[in-house]
């Protein structure tokens, strides 16, 4: 709670990226506080610990996902597992598609890496229509997993992202409107 308006006061605001009409959430600021971000990772651990409860690994999506959740994972002693755009993993992968504005995407998690029945922490930067996250979702169930949270540091209300995860444990720090 004491974290959140630390966190906001880094988030910067730019208009019209990556095209005219989008308003993008830059996160990249935090960055330059590494006691904060170090804070920020800390604070999450602590939430996996005391809500969350028993997780066997932290995946993050690419490429923001991959700033925070390896950092979680070292404080809790558990795996990190990187959640890719098709084709960036070698060896066997298991992959879900989502459908983006234009046409699909798949993402991809390396074969093994989940076992049955594991429970999975998701994390990644920022929810907007929750396609990317719903993917995830569907990817460590796909594995045998199941998602024991799925945490953002940025919702965007409007875009309802939330409706596409009626079925998974969802958290924001920060909820823009
Ligand atoms: P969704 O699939 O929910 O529509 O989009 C979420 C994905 O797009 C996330 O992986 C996130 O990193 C990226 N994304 C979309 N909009 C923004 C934004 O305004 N700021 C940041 N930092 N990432 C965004």
């Amino acid at each position: 709670d004491q974290i959140r308006p630390k966190v906001e006061k880094h988030i910067r605001e730019v208009k019209d990226f990556p095209k005219k009409g989008i308003n993008f959430r830059d996160i990249m600021p935090l960055f330059g506080d590494p006691a904060l971000v170090n804070e920020l990772c800390v604070v999450i651990a602590d939430h996996i610990r005391h809500t969350t409860g028993q997780i066997d690994s932290v995946a993050g999506l690419e490429a923001r996902g991959f700033l925070f959740g390896p950092q979680v994972a070292i404080q809790l002693g558990v795996p990190f597992i990187p959640i890719r755009k098709q084709g960036k993993l070698p060896g066997s992968t298991i992959n879900a598609s989502y459908i983006k504005e234009y046409g699909e995407d798949r993402v991809e998690i390396q074969e093994g890496v989940i076992k049955n029945g594991d429970r999975v922490f998701l994390i990644d930067d920022l929810l907007a229509t929750g396609g990317t996250l719903r993917a995830a979702a569907d990817l460590v169930k796909k594995a045998g997993g199941q998602v024991a949270e799925a945490f953002v540091l940025i919702e965007l209300s409007p875009l309802n992202g939330r409706s596409k995860l009626e079925d998974v444990n969802l958290t924001a720090l920060i909820s823009y409107d």
